[in-house]
């Protein structure tokens, strides 16, 4: 019972200040604040009903009390009442305790029973002192989490005067409640709280039961709510309409060696009916790598800046950064358009110039990374923001694009699916868009498996690939410590492979290079000055280089699903039918063979990321405080995904009856996260 989490204690702070910094503040914070599990102090049971293993709480008279000094000091009592005798055991004791068990007194012992040589024994039980007539408590004994310092009675106390004290009004109007079958709030939280003895405790602690369920369901509605808040709240902050003459879209579109797919033209026209209106766009583009999202996004920056506003586009590394750069430039330059770039390390010259370009208007478009939002950036009228891989980013970095005078548009790119339950809560207030298909032409990326002990085939491999004018990749193995070590080893392979492929032009990028050379080592490559290009995993983000059709990653095994699914995507790109060798040390764990096996078997990133869902659990997949929403605590999003309709739908019958009334529900639940939800 001592604390579970472990918050540094700090001399002189108060239990209620601790509290305070975890978060429990309001009463409604300690109602909801709920137990972990529960101790059974209502009954007395006789000391010759006990059996060894069993859980229990006896009361009787201390027979005699010794100190053993037997191997090491311990401290035994005999207790006894009209059945039989128990012992008790202290390997460790103060003093104090020892003053307070005096032969013939009368004492509660309750705690775990085991077979000891001595017969039955408890080993340091929960002891309490009753002379004179103490009554049972009427209800279980709540244990809940706490933190250093703050002791579990001051916790008790504090939330039974929270119950008591509490006006705990159901929100949900009671024939709706019935209809849903659903325990009433009060009487959900009284009984999580302070169980009945005969209350199935087993069933609480695995949160299983009806009173658990109502406040699995509330979180859920309050997360609604919270969502539907938020979306209204951003459609009333209002943007400008960005309707353009369709001059400058037309003329990248006809620029295009190739017409748009079928996918393409669909969410185009979702975007350009969103950027239309006069409430800021919200919208997720969607696509496997390699679907097309980037002519998409060029398009969406074309719009804007034929509206007579700026746009920005920002990725999440320089390398991706300088790709969108180089490309979109050479999309959009030709046709008049003024293409700035900004990045952590772009020259002060250069860095001053794009600043005054972005701050008169000269500038058309923006490209660039976090600096777009560190530095001291001031668009002269900002009409749309593009954030590319969106899921790297948090979500103050994604907002602070946003911030100005009147609110951008905001189009995300990702290529990782979103699974349904994510979509229906935490994402809700987000409008998606989807490239199902990809361009004309393209082969599916044949996966082969092979393991380490046979690099010679992937030797073999490569020469063929570049007899045949190709080009391949070859990604260093996944290091853990740190991005330098990253480079030592990209750094050694490519010494290796020099000696074993003398005859190739061999290039290399990594984390380390500056942009420069990063720069220049992809426009090499890009170029086909370079037929094998080593790399660290900065080549998993959206790099493009339809010529190359080989893909080899080291230690295949230390990667994640994701990761893996996006070095493939780097190839088949073009035309050619492409191969991703994925080299493996044996022996592989068991979720190692697991995602190998899913690559192997799949090419669809939808299926791909639900097997990541599976794998990994949603948690760690969801990466939901990226997201910046406050994570559910109660409600779990697989195992109560059957509720999210009926959530829905509650919300919406809630806001018809009465619009006010959520703001309460919200603030109940989300008091001191709800700023997040406004943006
Ligand atoms: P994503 O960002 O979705 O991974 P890209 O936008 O980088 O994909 O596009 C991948 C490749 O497909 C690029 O070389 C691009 O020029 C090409 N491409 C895009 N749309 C089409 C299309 N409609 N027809 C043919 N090729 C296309
Ligand atoms: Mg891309």
């Amino acid at each position: 019972m001592g604390p579970v989490a472990g918050a540094a204690p700090r001399a002189g702070a108060t239990p209620a200040q601790r509290l305070a910094r975890i978060g429990l503040v309001r009463d409604w914070d300690f109602l909801l604040h709920l137990p972990l599990r529960y101790v059974d102090e209502t009954q007395i049971v006789p000391i010759d009903s006990l059996v060894s293993g069993s859980h229990g709480q006896v009361e009787g008279d201390i027979a005699e009390v010794r100190v053993s000094v037997r191997r090491r000091r311990q401290l035994l009592v005999r207790l006894r009442d009209g059945s039989g005798e128990l012992l008790l055991r202290w390997m460790h004791f103060y003093a104090s305790q020892q003053a307070q068990l005096v032969p013939g007194r009368r004492v509660r012992a309750l705690g775990q029973v085991r077979g000891g040589l001595m017969g039955i024994e408890m080993v340091h039980p929960q002891i309490r002192i009753v002379d004179g007539t103490v009554p049972l408590p009427a209800h279980l004994t709540p244990v809940y989490p706490t933190v250093a310092g703050v002791p579990q009675a001051w916790l008790r106390r504090r939330i039974a005067k929270a119950l008591r004290e509490t006006e705990i009004t159901d929100q949900l109007p009671a024939p709706l409640r019935r209809s849903l079958d659903l325990m009433e709030l009060g009487a959900a939280l009284r009984l999580l709280h302070e169980p009945p003895p005969q209350t199935d405790a087993g069933a609480l602690e695995k949160r299983q039961h009806a009173a658990w369920q109502r406040l699995q369901f509330d979180e859920l509605l309050a997360q609604q709510l919270a969502l539907r808040q938020a979306r209204a709240r951003r459609r009333r902050d209002g943007a400008a309409p960005l309707t353009g003459d369709g001059r400058l879209t037309r003329a990248l579109l006809a620029s295009l060696p190739f017409s748009l797919t079928a996918d393409q033209r669909k969410v185009w026209g979702e975007i350009e009916r969103d950027l239309a209106a006069a409430a800021p766009m919200n919208r997720l583009l969607q696509g496997d790598v390699g679907s097309g999202k980037t002519i998409v996004a060029a398009l969406a920056a074309a719009r804007a800046i034929e509206s007579g506003y700026q746009a920005a586009l920002m990725a999440p590394t320089e390398v991706l950064a300088d790709q969108h750069f180089q490309r979109i430039a050479q999309l959009l330059q030709p046709l008049g358009v003024n293409v700035a770039w900004l990045a952590g390390r772009s020259r002060e010259a250069l860095r001053r110039d794009a600043l005054a370009d972005i701050e008169s208007g000269a500038a058309g478009l923006v490209v660039g990374t976090h600096a777009l939002i560190q530095e001291p950036v001031r668009f002269a009228n900002l009409g749309l923001a593009i954030v590319d891989e969106q899921h790297r980013f948090g979500v103050e970095q994604r907002l602070a694009l946003r911030q100005g005078a009147s609110t951008p548009h905001l189009l995300m790119l990702s290529a990782t699916p979103i699974p349904r339950s994510l979509a229906m809560t935490y994402l809700s207030d987000l409008d998606v868009s989807v490239i199902q298909t990809l361009p004309p032409g393209r082969h599916a990326v044949r996966t082969k498996l092979i393991s380490g002990a046979r690099r010679e085939e992937v030797l073999t491999r490569i020469r063929a690939e570049v007899a045949a004018g190709r080009q391949a990749y070859w990604v260093c193995p996944l290091v853990e410590q740190s991005d330098e070590i990253e480079a030592m080893a990209a750094v050694q392979m490519v010494e290796q492979t020099r000696a074993l492929l003398p005859e190739l032009r061999l290039g290399l990028l990594h984390g380390q290079m500056s942009a420069a050379e990063k720069r220049l080592a992809l426009q090499a490559f890009a170029a086909r000055h370079i037929d094998v290009l080593v790399a660290t995993t900065v080549v998993e983000v959206g790099i493009d280089v339809p010529n190359a059709s080989l893909m080899v990653i080291e230690h295949a095994q230390r990667f994640g699903l994701a990761t893996l699914h996006q070095l493939r995507g780097r190839v088949g790109r073009g035309a050619v039918q492409s191969t991703c060798v994925l080299l493996f040390d044996e022996p592989l764990s068991e979720t190692a063979r697991a995602r190998l096996k899913v690559l192997y078997e799949t090419n669809d990133g939808f299926e791909i990321a639900r097997c990541d869902l599976r794998l990994r659990g949603p948690g760690e997949f969801l990466g939901a405080r990226q997201w910046g929403l406050p994570m559910l605590r109660f409600a779990d999003l697989e195992r109560d995904a059957a509720w999210l309709e009926t959530v829905q739908r509650t919300a919406d019958q809630l806001l018809e009856r009465d619009a006010s009334g959520a703001g309460s529900i919200i603030e109940r639940w989300f008091a001191g996260a709800a700023q997040y939800l406004a943006a």
